[in-house]
C-alpha cells in the first residue's frame, strides 16, 4: 500500500470539500517561519513521516509567533521519529480544540463484510486500537452507492453527536467514503478530526494508503514505487524497483531494510523465495547479524535480472558480507542463479578481498548449477563458501558459517 503524507492526503479531503486547517509544507527552518509570517497566526509544526505517534514522540509543536515556528521547525527537522528522519514539516493555522473525534476507513476482508467498512468514535486523538469495543461505531460501506448524507446523519447521532454538530459531521463522513472511493484508497483515517471553540468540523491530521494496482491512475499523488514502504523511497530503492519495473521475468525484489549505513553487523541478503528469506533473516538475526536489505529472486527470473538485483545488492557501502539465502528446493532452474551470482562476484571481489560470502543454492538442475559457482568462482579472493540442498534446511549451520566469515575478515581489517 503506497503512502502518502499527512499534507498531500489533506489536499484530496479539500479537493473533497472537507476543512483542513490552512498550511504549507517547508523544507527548511527559514520556509516554515515564511508560511508561519504568511498564515498570520499561531501554527502548528508537524513533522511529516510515514507514522503515527508524531504527537507523542514530539513531532507537533505548537507556536505562536514566525520566530518560534522556525524554532519548532529547527528542532522537528533535525529529528527522527521512530527511526525516521524528518524531512519536511507542515506549518498550518493552529486549531483551538474543543473536542477530539475519529472517523477512518478500512476495508475489511472477511466474509462476513469483504467491503470497507466504516469507523467513527467521539474518542479521538489516541490511536483507535486503543479506543474501547463499545466507543467506536461501525458501518459497512457499500462501494458502488457510497455513503450518503442520511446515513452519516444516522451514524453520527448514534454516536450522541449534539445537534448543532451534526450536520457538519455527518458532511465530513459522507465526503470521506467519497474520497477513499476516488483515491482508491485502502487507508483513510482522520485522527483526529477537530471541533473547534467556534463549532467548527476541520480535518486535524490525514492518514492516506493507496491500493498499489491503482498508482497509475493516480499521477497527482507522486507516487514513485507502488509499494508499501517504511519510509520515502531511497535511491537504492529507486534503482531496485527499475529491475522490477523494466523486466516482467520472474521476480526481481529489492529494497533497504534499514537507513543505518554506519553500524556493523549488515549483510548484503539474497534470498530466493519468501520462505527462504524468512529462514534467511532467522538464521542471520540469531547470530546477531542483520539484513541490510530484502531480496527476492524467484518465480525463474532471467539470469540478467539476478545479475541486476545482485550488483545491487553488494553496492550497499556497509555491508559485511554477502548471503544468498536458498533456504527452500526452489523449482526453478537453478545455473541462472549460478550464472549471474558469478558474473556479480567475479566483478565485485577483486574490489573487496576477504569479503565474506555464503551462497546456498538448491533446486533444479542443482548439481550443475553448484558446478558452476564452484568453477566460476575458483581463485578470486573472497571468503567463498558454497552449499546445496544437504543445508538447505541448516539455518544455524548457514548463519553460523556466515558470522564466522564476518568475523575472520573483520580481523584482516583491523575491525
Ligand atoms: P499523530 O500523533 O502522528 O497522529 O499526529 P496528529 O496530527 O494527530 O497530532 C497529535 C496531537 O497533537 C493531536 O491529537 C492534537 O491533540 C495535537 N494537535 C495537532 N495539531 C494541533 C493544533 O493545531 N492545535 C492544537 N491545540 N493541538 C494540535
Ligand atoms: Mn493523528
Amino acid at each position: 500500500m503506497a503512502r502518502l503524507f499527512e499534507y498531500q492526503g489533506k489536499e484530496f479531503l479539500k479537493d473533497a470539500g472537507i476543512a483542513i486547517p490552512t498550511g504549507e509544507v517547508a523544507s527548511t527552518a527559514k520556509e516554515a517561519s515564511e508560511v508561519a509570517a504568511r498564515i498570520g497566526k499561531p501554527v502548528a509544526v508537524k513533522a511529516q513521516v510515514w507514522v503515527g505517534g508524531r504527537g507523542k514522540a514530539g513531532g507537533v509543536k505548537l507556536a505562536d509567533t514566525p520566530e518560534e515556528a522556525k524554532k519548532a521547525a529547527k528542532a522537528i527537522l533535525g529529528m527522527e521519529i521512530k527511526g525516521l528522519p524528518v524531512r519536511k514539516v507542515l506549518v498550518e493555522e493552529k486549531l483551538d480544540i474543543e473536542k477530539e473525534y475519529y472517523v477512518g476507513i478500512i476495508p475489511d476482508g472477511s466474509w462476513e463484510s469483504t467491503c470497507p467498512v466504516l469507523m467513527f468514535s467521539t474518542e479521538g486523538g489516541m490511536e483507535i486500537e486503543a479506543v474501547p469495543e463499545d466507543k467506536i461505531f461501525r458501518a459497512k460501506v457499500d462501494y458502488l452507492k457510497g455513503f450518503p448524507f442520511y446515513d452519516a446523519l444516522d451514524m453520527a447521532s448514534s454516536a450522541g453527536i449534539p445537534n448543532e454538530l451534526l450536520k457538519g459531521m455527518a458532511g465530513v463522513i459522507s465526503k470521506l467514503v467519497a474520497v477513499f472511493k476516488k483515491r482508491d484508497c485502502n487507508i483513510l483515517e482522520i485522527n483526529p478530526l477537530v471541533v473547534t471553540k467556534e463549532g467548527k468540523v476541520i480535518a486535524g491530521d490525514c492518514r492516506m494508503s493507496i491500493d498499489d494496482s491503482s498508482t497509475f491512475r493516480h499521477p497527482e499523488m507522486g507516487i514513485t514505487i507502488p509499494r508499501e514502504f517504511p519510509w520515502e523511497p531511497t535511491d537504492f530503492d529507486l534503482v531496485g524497483w527499475g529491475i522490477e519495473e523494466t523486466d516482467l521475468r520472474g521476480s526481481g525484489f529489492v529494497m533497504k531494510m534499514t537507513l543505518d549505513e554506519t553500524s556493523p553487523g549488515f549483510i548484503g541478503f539474497h534470498a530466493i523465495g519468501g520462505g527462504a528469506a524468512m529462514i534467511g533473516m532467522d538464521a542471520l538475526s540469531r547470530v546477531g547479524l542483520k539484513p541490510a536489505n530484502f531480496a527476492d529472486t524467484s518465480g525463474n527470473p532471467v539470469g540478467s535480472k539476478i545479475y541486476r538485483v545482485a550488483k545491487v545488492v553488494l553496492a550497499q557501502p556497509n555491508i559485511e558480507g554477502y548471503m544468498l539465502a536458498g533456504f527452500l528446493i526452489a523449482n526453478q532452474e537453478q545455473w541462472h542463479h549460478a550464472h549471474a551470482i558469478v558474473k556479480v562476484l567475479r566483478e565485485e571481489l577483486p574490489k573487496r578481498p576477504g569479503f565474506p560470502c555464503v551462497l546456498l543454492l538448491a533446486g533444479n538442475k542443482e548439481e550443475e548449477s553448484l558446478q558452476i559457482l564452484r568453477e566460476g568462482l575458483e581463485g578470486l579472493p573472497g571468503r567463498i563458501e558454497i552449499y546445496g540442498s544437504e543445508h538447505v534446511e541448516d539455518s544455524d549451520f548457514i548463519g553460523n558459517r556466515m558470522v564466522a566469515l564476518v568475523e575472520e575478515y573483520r580481523k584482516e581489517k583491523g575491525r
